[in-house]
């Protein structure tokens, strides 16, 4: 287990920031870069300053990484957004945004977004009244999320909701606490993802 703990946290080490991968311990004092700001590894501490593509490829990690995003999968993220009209960038953040388990995130059943994915997996939400434990599922217009019934009197999914209480949805969810439902009534919107990711130096990266 601390093993685990450590290979996560060094994530947010290599990318420099807080990627909140861990729940409770990246709100406390136990955050690894609260303690340790420099990359992991023997000469994290003498790192130099990153190329052009040094800083494209840190920027496409991170987001991958934020989202809990295999390499693979990403790739074909960019190339459904490249195909997609409008803006590469944005459509990959949205695509990205429209996963299952980032939605159960953004409701606040899940203080990270690896717990959230874990809580699709094992089958505790319904869209549209069916099962759907496959965390990469793209949600669209129009589907109804759901806690299912059964699975409401969780103690982590329960200490979650009162957790995140007070943490407004993205207006793209409409959030019937209440009832653990949300009906999407829209896409996300770049000023809906709050992520500190600049999307177009991903799209540079994959255009070379
Ligand atoms: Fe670890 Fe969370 Fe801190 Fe990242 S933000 S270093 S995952 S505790």
């Amino acid at each position: 287990m601390a093993r685990y703990v450590d290979a996560v946290c060094r994530q947010c080490r290599r990318e420099g920031q807080k990627l909140f991968l861990k729940g409770d311990r990246c709100y406390s004092d136990k955050c690894s870069i609260v303690r340790r700001a420099y990359p992991p590894g023997q000469h994290g501490q003498g790192r130099k300053k990153n190329s052009e593509y040094g800083l494209q490829l840190r920027e496409k990690q991170k987001t991958r990484r934020y989202y809990g995003v295999l390499e693979s999968q990403f790739e074909k993220y960019f190339d459904m957004a490249a195909k997609a009209k409008g803006v590469t960038g944005e459509n990959l953040l949205r695509i990205l945004e429209s996963r299952m388990d980032n939605v159960v995130y953004r409701l606040g059943f899940a203080m990270s977004r690896p717990e959230a994915r874990q809580l699709v997996g094992h089958g505790h939400f319904t869209v549209n009244g069916h099962k759907l434990n496959i965390p990469s599922a793209l949600i669209k217009t129009g589907d109804v999320v759901a806690l299912r019934a059964r699975s409401r009197d969780i103690d982590k999914i329960k200490t979650s909701l009162e957790n995140n209480a007070a943490r407004v949805p993205p207006k793209w969810l409409d959030f019937d606490r209440d009832a653990f439902t949300a009906k999407v009534i829209g896409v996300p919107e770049r000023d809906d993802i709050d992520l500190p990711v600049e999307e177009h130096l991903i799209v540079e990266l994959y255009s070379k």
